[in-house]
């Protein structure tokens, strides 16, 4: 793959206040965008300007929502690098998704080219403040100007990038979280596992109801008992239960979390008790009557690890170690945290220098 670079003529103001960054609003000079057409394969690879593109009113994505995404984040080190966390399963997992939404796959050493050159070029973009990062958001989508529904024959692959504030402006706060037994996000046989548009989509009605009971996020059920314990709205979701610590097995219908893969991988490595395994909302419940519950938290790239102070199933209020962080999800949170800003020695062999 050779990659055609059209740089801006003038480079935009940079934010000046790194505490102001906030998420997802900013965007860097360049983006990358590459074409695929059936019998060709992918094809014009280049990073240009950033800026709107033009597609048809009939593109099939905006009816049928062929599409798939991957999120991840360029790291400042102190002596002023730039780093990656395992950004290889980024890759590695979009090809996941594409094979479900039968788009084509991505080789991964292309997508980890495009990665490179693009974060290269926009280096200074990379942000230093504590806690804050270059949010790189790669994405496939059908783009035949076409209403009728089958596999699209044309798509773009592009990758975006967003400087992003520190996830955690006033240190590692406790979240709320609603416990959703209404609606429900996937089920075993459909898209829960790929990173695709229209999980999201499906999941803001969830989302909503959540905000408007005061609670931040909403953890998902099964959809077929409402009964196992499947994941947060963005995250992977861990208990730590009398010593064992315990999230549920991936069973088609969860996302399988590079995040989540990494914390197994350090409590392995510290000799914990560690269990994938179907865990019901009940036995939850159970183990904070008991006073067994005495952790929980999410994992996912935008907020690392992710303390649940408060749980509301129900009628039910759960309040998870008096609403404060524990020590296995403070140990993940300084750990994880401290490789990805080089902080920390790398001992996994899961960072990649630009
Ligand atoms: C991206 C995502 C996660 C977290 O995955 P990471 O690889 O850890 O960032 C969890 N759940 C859903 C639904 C996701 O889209």
């Amino acid at each position: 793959m050779e990659i055609r670079i059209e740089k801006i003529a003038s480079p935009k103001a940079k934010p000046e206040d790194e505490s102001k960054l906030g998420f997802g609003h900013i965007f860097t000079d360049h983006m990358f965008i590459m074409d695929y057409d059936a019998g060709k394969g992918w094809h014009d690879a280049r990073i240009v300007p950033f800026g709107d593109i033009s597609i048809s009113p009939a593109s099939m994505v905006l009816h049928y929502a062929q599409e798939i995404f991957e999120g991840l984040k360029a790291y400042r080190t102190p002596d002023g690098g730039i780093q990656f966390f395992r950004p290889i399963e980024n890759f590695k997992r979009l090809n996941v998704s594409a094979e479900r939404l039968v788009i084509p796959q991505l080789p991964v050493e292309d997508g980890l080219k495009a990665l490179h050159a693009l974060v290269e070029l926009d280096k200074d973009w990379v942000p230093s403040a504590e806690g804050t990062s270059l949010y790189i958001r790669p994405f496939i989508f059908a783009d035949d100007p076409y209403i009728g529904v089958r596999p699209a024959e044309h798509y773009y692959f592009m990758i975006i990038m967003s400087p992003s504030g520190a996830y955690y402006a006033s240190g590692l706060d406790p979240v709320g979280i609603y416990v959703e037994t209404n609606y429900v996000r996937s089920v075993k046989g459909g898209t829960g596992f790929t990173k695709t548009g229209g999980n999201y989509a499906a999941s803001l009605a969830g989302q909503d109801e959540a905000h408007r009971q005061n609670y931040s996020q909403v953890l998902w059920l099964d959809g077929i008992e409402r009964k196992y314990i499947e994941e947060v709205g963005s995250m992977n979701i861990f208990f730590v239960i009398d010593g064992e610590v315990v999230t549920p097995e991936l069973r088609g219908s969860v996302l399988s979390g590079i995040t989540r893969k990494s914390s197994l991988e350090l409590c392995r490595k510290w000799g914990m008790k560690v269990s994938e395994r179907a865990i019901t909302i009940q036995e939850v419940a159970e183990a904070y009557d008991s006073g067994k519950l005495e952790e929980v938290f999410g994992t996912g790239t935008a907020a690392v690890i992710s303390p649940v102070g408060r749980l509301k199933w129900g009628d039910k209020i759960m309040e998870i170690n008096g609403n404060k962080i524990g020590a296995v999800t403070q140990r993940l949170y300084d750990t994880m945290t401290g490789m990805q800003y080089g902080k920390l020695p790398d001992d996994m062999g899961w960072i990649e220098k630009l």
